[in-house]
C-alpha cells in the first residue's frame, strides 16, 4: 500500500485527498465489524440514555461508567423521572463516578428537558448544545450514537489517530476535525465513529500503539515516516494534564460531598470529613460548591442539592 496522495495546502502538513481519507474510513469501518468493545451503552439508541452515558464518560473511565450504567439508566430512565429523583437524588446517584458538577449538570438538562423539549432529547446539534453541559464533543456523539448520523465524533483518541495515520504531523483541532469528518463512510456514522473510538482507545494508545497488528500500518503516514518523534505529543486536544489528587482542593471537595450522601453535616462535621485543620480552606470550598449547586445551607446544617 503506498502513502495517502496528498495535494498542495497553504497548511503544513499537506492534507490527504478525500479519496484517501475514504479509504482511511473504510478500514476503520471494517476493523470495527469484529473489534469493537462491549459496552452497555452500544447496545441502546435511546437518545436521553446515550447522553447520560456522553456526560458520565466525559471525564470518568469507560469500564467505571459500564459498571454503572444499568443502575444509572434504570433511576433516570427518562428526563422526567429524572426530574422527579430531584437535584439532591441525581448528586447521590453519582457517587463514586466523580466531577459531581456533572450531576448538577444532568438535572438541569432533564429539566430543560422536561420544560422546553417535550422530555425528550432534541434531534438538532444546535439544541444538543443549547443544553447545560453539552458541548460540540458531546453534541456529536449523541448524533452519531442516538440518531445515527454521520458526523464526525471528534476526541482525544481520534486526534492521536488523524495526527500519526493520517498526516504523520501534529494539528489543530479545526483540521483534524475536517479530516475527520471527510472519512466517516455514507450510512455507517454509527458503526464508524464507535471504531474510531476503539481503535485509539486500544489499538493506536497514546504511550505503546500496536502498530503490529495495526490494519493501517502500511500506510501510516508517520511510521512510514520514520520520525522518532510522535505527532500526537503535540497535537492539540491529545494532551490531558491531569493535577495531582492526593491533597487538592477537589479531593477535599470530593471527601464533602461523600459525607453529604449519608446525611446532612454541619461545617465541623464536614472539615473532619476532609481531613483538613484549616476553616477558611474549608469556608471557600463550600462557597464554591454552593455556587456550582452541588449543596445548600439551612441554619447550621448543609445538604446536597
Ligand atoms: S501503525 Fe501504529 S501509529 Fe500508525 S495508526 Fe497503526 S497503531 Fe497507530
Amino acid at each position: 500500500m503506498s502513502l495517502p496522495q496528498h495535494v498542495a495546502s497553504p497548511t503544513k502538513p499537506d492534507l490527504p485527498q478525500r479519496r484517501a481519507l475514504q479509504g482511511f474510513g473504510r478500514t476503520i469501518l471494517g476493523w470495527g465489524e469484529g473489534n469493537l468493545r462491549d459496552l452497555p451503552w452500544r447496545r441502546t439508541r435511546d437518545p436521553w440514555h446515550i447522553l447520560l452515558a456522553e456526560v458520565a464518560l466525559q471525564q470518568t473511565q469507560a469500564a467505571r461508567v459500564a459498571e454503572r450504567f444499568v443502575e444509572l439508566t434504570t433511576a433516570m430512565a427518562t428526563p422526567t423521572a429524572t426530574v422527579h429523583l430531584g437535584k439532591a437524588g441525581v448528586i447521590s446517584l453519582w457517587s463514586g463516578l466523580g466531577y459531581n458538577s456533572r450531576a448538577v449538570r444532568l438535572f438541569q438538562t432533564a429539566e430543560r428537558l422536561v420544560e422546553s423539549f417535550d422530555g425528550e432529547v432534541p434531534g438538532t446539534n444546535a439544541e444538543l448544545q443549547s443544553l447545560p453541559g453539552i458541548g460540540p464533543y458531546t453534541a456529536a456523539a449523541i448524533e452519531a450514537f442516538a440518531f445515527e448520523r454521520d458526523v464526525a465524533v471528534y476526541d482525544t483518541n481520534v486526534a492521536r489517530v488523524i495526527a500519526r495515520a493520517v498526516l504523520g504531523a501534529p494539528t489543530s483541532t479545526k483540521v483534524g476535525f475536517e479530516l475527520a469528518r471527510s472519512m466517516v463512510p455514507k450510512h455507517s456514522g454509527w458503526l464508524f465513529n464507535q471504531a474510531m473510538l476503539d481503535f485509539g482507545a486500544t489499538l493506536c494508545t497514546a504511550r505503546s500503539p500496536s502498530c503490529e497488528r495495526c490494519p493501517l500500518r502500511r500506510r501510516c503516514a508517520w511510521r512510514n515516516s520514520g520520525d522518532e518523534q510522535d505527532p500526537a505529543r503535540t497535537t492539540a486536544g491529545t494532551a490531558r494534564p491531569q493535577g495531582r489528587f492526593e491533597g487538592s482542593a477537589r479531593q477535599g471537595r470530593g471527601r464533602m460531598i461523600e459525607r453529604l450522601r449519608r446525611s446532612s453535616a454541619t461545617f465541623e462535621e464536614l472539615r473532619t470529613a476532609t481531613g483538613w485543620d484549616d476553616d477558611a480552606q474549608v469556608a471557600t470550598q463550600l462557597n464554591d460548591l454552593m455556587t456550582a449547586g452541588l449543596l445548600s445551607k439551612r441554619g447550621a446544617k448543609y445538604f446536597l442539592g
